[in-house]
């Protein structure tokens, strides 16, 4: 039986008085029955690394470089993120991928920098709804998936993943638990083709959650919690949603 894990991505939003209260709402709800994380701006690492130590809620980060150290303005190590104490670097966030160009190989460098410094990468993948319309879901994140696969080698089977269909992301517009639970298990399969950790491994599923659609997502067979956006910055609807996968 794999434990549940929910993870709060907090995008580009917060201010130090917001995420001390959301932080100490969120130490105070504890025991949560699942695993639960925040991914914060690389900015307020330092202060949840402060609050949340002593709790058994981890944190992380949005994004993570590729390089270990050199002439790469404006990006954030594993090192560094390491330091900070972050179990956790989401990395090909289909936000990176839209606004920031960001390709499959790249990712899985990202990836790869996060597991060479101990931070568990939280790789997404996704199909547009274009790409959805075509019938090209399958072929879209079997290919984003196998770029991670290749490059992690044999530490694949350490890495989160997550699908987020890019047209659940922010829209309200949820995938329905059994278009969810299809592609968990085409993922799962790939992953199973690829390391004999594959049913250990969490395959998170992102895309509008809230607490009223939460408990039937998580009840799906390889859908084994969430990666949470909007419903992340308010205490009530995220503690709510931690409590539907725990
Ligand atoms: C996300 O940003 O990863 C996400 C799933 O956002 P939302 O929950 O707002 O759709």
């Amino acid at each position: 039986m794999r434990r549940k894990l929910v993870v709060g991505n907090w995008k580009m939003h917060g201010s130090r008085p917001v995420n001390a209260q959301l932080l100490s709402a969120l130490v105070g709800a504890r025991p949560y029955g699942c695993d639960v994380a925040v991914c914060v701006p690389f900015p307020y690492l330092s202060e949840t690394a402060v609050a949340l130590t002593g709790s058994d809620l981890r944190w992380g980060s949005q994004d993570c470089s590729a390089h270990e150290q050199g002439a790469f303005t404006g990006e954030v190590s594993a090192g560094m993120l390491a330091e900070f104490g972050c179990r956790y670097a989401i990395v090909g966030h289909s936000e990176r991928r839209q606004f920031h160009q960001e390709g499959d190989q790249l990712v899985a460098d990202k990836a790869k920098a996060a597991l060479g410094k101990g931070v568990t990468p939280i790789v997404c993948v996704g199909e547009t709804l274009a790409q959805r319309e075509a019938g090209d879901t399958e072929a879209v994140v079997k290919r984003q998936l196998s770029a991670v696969i290749h490059t992690l080698a044999h530490c694949a089977g350490e890495m989160v993943v997550a699908y987020e269909p890019v047209w659940a992301i922010g829209t309200g517009r949820t995938a329905t638990p059994e278009q969810a639970q299809a592609v968990h298990a085409l993922l799962r399969a790939q992953l199973l083709a690829a390391t004999p950790r594959a049913s250990e491994m969490k395959i998170l599923y992102g895309g509008s959650v809230k607490p009223d659609n939460a408990a039937t997502l998580f009840s799906q067979v390889d859908i084994d919690g969430g990666l949470i956006g909007g419903a992340s910055l308010k205490a009530a609807d995220f503690i709510a949603i931690c409590r539907a996968a725990g």
